[in-house]
């Protein structure tokens, strides 16, 4: 088997198909590490804890504490996050490097269905796993290009926190920086087409996040248009419709966070006959292309972007590549995380995805801001919500946007993985106080219900 790039899908898959006998070779053009580590999750993460920390400290007289002049340096928050980074790297290429594998540090491109080009080499194989990942895609805004704007990939070099800053997008990518800036001391103003942030979720859990942001100081716009974008001297200023008017905004950086899009420009997937739909390798549950000795997972097949489904493709696809019986992937229990103040985790079914699907549900919440726990914490933004079946009362969905929801979310994962129903999860044990017992009220409102 040859599996192109060794990032967090590739290097899941190599390692399941040698473990299940194949001989791999992983093509990798490197930087060898993958984005999760070297430009995504990881050093994301590790920064957002340094401006998580400093808002709290901002906090100190709401707890009864002093902490005069609390600041932050942008250097040492990244000289943190590239300590940490280099040693996620360091491990990952060691495994990378492990001799159950051959890698190959080198652009792959397909010569035909069953033969790939690698540098100055010409691989065979029975299978082929494509993990190539995404990049950051380029968006038409009259005057972007011209006048400059950075990354996620750029952001995360900074050294000097900005004096202010345009976010141009509301994905997770973008409000998890967006809040980052703003809370280190950066004039921040986030600007999103749709009617608000994190617009693939539901829109009662976008907006407890949207009133923390601006009660942190940063302007959000939704519901805008981009019209054009001039640059100044020393400032960028962006033109946008918003509420019927034209309005515009002006700062130093411009970071373009709208999204990103399948890497497949240089696989040359045509000679290989694999079919690709608006920019991404089409796959089946099976995580096969239309060509069945070619899978896809992970970024590259364009439909999650999040890394443990990656993980989790690339496995499928090495199971079904050498095993007889066959692996699907289910996304019953799709789960993501946004890792902003409050944080953002949903599993399962939202109430947008019940009534484009035509799904019957019933579905209850309850605030944090009345929830002991939270109250004791100071931690009030925010709810949690419960979807159920109408017919036994299986939870089909659970969300949460408020405290630790990235870590709560898994009990919910848990039951729904069991297919756990509203009247179990009120006969479960919770610890008081805590915020996992936050879940009894909706179920018990459901149970109710039903
Ligand atoms: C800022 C940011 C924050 C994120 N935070 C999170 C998070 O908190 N949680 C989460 O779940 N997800 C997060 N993500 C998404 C997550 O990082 C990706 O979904 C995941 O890393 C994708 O893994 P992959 O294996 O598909 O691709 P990658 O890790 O990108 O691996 C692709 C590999 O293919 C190689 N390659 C590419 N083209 C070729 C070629 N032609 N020949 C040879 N090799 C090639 C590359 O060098 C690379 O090593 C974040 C993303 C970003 C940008």
């Amino acid at each position: 088997m040859v599996v192109i790039g060794g990032g967090s899908a590739g290097y899941a898959a190599a390692n399941k198909a040698q473990s299940k006998g194949a001989k791999v070779a992983i093509v990798d053009k490197g930087p060898l590490g993958g984005l999760c580590i070297l430009r995504g999750c990881m050093p994301t993460k590790t920064i957002l804890r340094s401006s998580d920390i400093l808002a709290l400290i901002h906090r100190a007289k709401e707890f009864g504490l002093s902490a005069p002049n609390p600041s932050a340096d942008l250097s040492l928050i990244n000289d943190r996050k590239n300590r940490l980074i280099d040693e996620f790297a360091s491990y990952r290429i060691e495994q990378l490097n492990d001799p159950k594998f051959t890698l190959i540090e080198e652009n792959a491109s397909f010569l035909s269905p069953h033969e790939l080009k690698v540098g100055e080499r010409v691989l065979s194989a029975k299978n082929f796993i494509i993990a190539t990942g995404s990049k950051i895609a380029e968006f038409p805004v009259p005057g972007l290009a011209e006048s400059g704007f950075l990354t996620s990939d750029g952001v995360l070099e900074l050294r000097q926190t900005p004096e202010s800053m345009i976010i141009l997008g509301a994905g997770p990518v973008a409000v998890e920086l967006a809040q980052f800036f703003c809370r280190i001391g950066t004039q921040t103003t986030l600007i999103q087409r749709s009617d608000y942030i994190l617009s693939k979720g539901d829109v009662d859990l976008a907006v407890p996040l949207e009133t923390r942001f601006r009660e942190e100081g940063m302007k959000v716009y939704t519901g805008t248009k981009l019209l054009r974008v001039e640059k100044s001297e020393y400032n960028r200023t962006v033109f946008f419709t918003h509420e019927g008017e034209e309005k515009s905004a002006t700062a130093k950086i411009i970071l373009q966070a709208l999204g990103r899009k399948p890497n497949i420009d240089e696989l040359n997937l045509s000679a290989a006959s694999v079919k690709t739909n608006k920019g991404r390798i089409e796959v089946d549950e099976e995580m096969r292309t239309n060509v069945p000795h070619i899978y896809a997972v992970g970024d590259v097949n364009g439909l999650y972007e999040i890394v443990h489904i990656a993980i989790e493709q690339g496995e499928i696809a090495a199971h079904n590549a050498t095993q007889k019986d066959i692996r699907r992937f289910d996304k019953r229990l799709k789960m993501s995380v946004i890792f902003t103040e409050p944080p953002v985790a949903s599993v399962g079914l939202s109430e947008k995805e019940c009534e484009l699907l035509n799904i019957p549900y019933l579905a209850a919440s309850y605030s944090f801001n009345d929830h002991g726990k939270s109250l004791c914490m100071g931690e009030t933004h925010g709810h949690v919500k419960l979807l159920c079946s109408p017919e036994n009362g299986e939870i089909i969905g659970a969300h949460i946007v408020g405290p630790e929801a990235g870590e709560m979310i898994h009990q919910m994962v848990t039951l729904m993985h069991y297919r756990g129903t509203v009247h179990d999860l009120i006969k479960l044990p919770h610890y008081h106080p805590t915020l996992s017992e936050i879940f009894t009220y909706p179920a018990e409102e459901l149970v109710e219900k039903l």
